[in-house]
């Protein structure tokens, strides 16, 4: 399911849903991305009603104050990646339920649930692509995918995408967009790809290969604990909420009254956690521009 294609007249990846697939109308049809679709949009930062269109051709971000809305992985790949150059690994990597977990409803009607809002397999997609004709090895976690959390399937995604990338010596690129940390469905199961990727980045970097780390609004709790912050570089998006532990949590936690602006982008910047605030725009030519300067060390 999730199976990767490309709209043949606006030429932008998109997941099929799984009855599609089979269509042969599929590759030609309009993208179906599980969002509503209405013409206008509000910004939740400025107010504004903002024309949807005029979002989207601006990758997603605000014309009036430049907030920096979710965006889907497809076009998270057309704007980072050079046209036509991403092939994605590992896709038949599906879900499973080893814990038989039930909330208010059980964990497999979830991922359903899940998959089918998205069209996603799950919170991750993984591959290999070119930044201005530099090869790369990419992942994505993907907030609209169950808050983007990471259960074994992200977990074993990034791991592999990191293995793969120390034995072709490629720089890796992780774009983050987690709000919910590890995925308590998996319990166990989950919190252990912290370690498992964590090792795998650790392997890339002993081979001297480059990882840049992008967070995107969010990137919270086990992600934000784990691969999101071990980059070589790091770099944020403006206005992301990062951290680990939401406000609240840390209020109930330790009745500790937190500073104005904290975990956000900014704030990190100014106290060491992200070495750069880089606009979406800007994305592609900056992470092209610290390949080039670590490359040629
Ligand atoms: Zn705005």
């Amino acid at each position: 399911m999730g199976l990767l294609a490309r709209d043949q007249q606006t030429r932008k990846y998109f997941y099929m849903k799984p009855s599609d697939i089979n269509q042969p109308s599929a590759l030609s049809g309009r993208p179906k991305r599980g969002v509503p679709e209405g013409l206008w949009i509000r910004c939740s930062s400025c107010k504004a009603s903002l024309f949807r269109k005029d979002v989207e051709e601006r990758f997603h971000v605000c014309p009036e104050c430049d907030h920096h809305f979710y965006m889907p992985t497809p076009e998270r790949i057309d704007q980072l990646l050079d046209e036509d150059s991403f092939e994605e690994w590992f896709r038949d990597l599906k879900p499973c339920d080893p814990l038989g977990f039930k909330d208010r409803i059980t964990y497999k009607e979830r991922i359903q649930a899940e998959q089918a809002k998205t069209s996603l397999p799950d919170a991750a997609a993984v591959g290999r692509g070119f930044i201005r004709g530099r090869p790369v090895v990419v992942g994505i976690t993907d907030f609209a995918f169950m808050a983007g959390s990471m259960g074994s399937v992200v977990g074993e995604k990034l791991t592999r995408a990191a293995e793969e990338a120390t034995r072709l010596k490629l720089p890796l690129i992780i774009v983050s967009g987690s709000g919910g940390g590890a995925r308590m469905q998996e319990g166990i199961l989950s919190l252990m790809q912290m370690a498992k990727v964590s090792a795998a980045l650790a392997r890339h970097h002993k081979a001297g290969c480059l990882y840049i780390s992008i967070l995107t609004n969010p990137t919270m709790g086990g992600v934000a604990a784990s691969f999101a912050f071990q980059g070589d570089i790091t770099i944020a998006e403006p206005g992301a909420l990062i951290g680990f532990a939401g406000k609240r949590t840390i209020w109930n936690t330790v009745r500790l009254e937190l500073p104005e602006g904290f975990q956000t982008s900014e704030f990190l910047l100014q106290h060491g956690f992200v070495d750069r605030i880089v606009h979406r725009k800007n994305l592609r030519t900056e992470v092209a521009a610290l390949v080039d300067y670590c490359e040629k060390r």
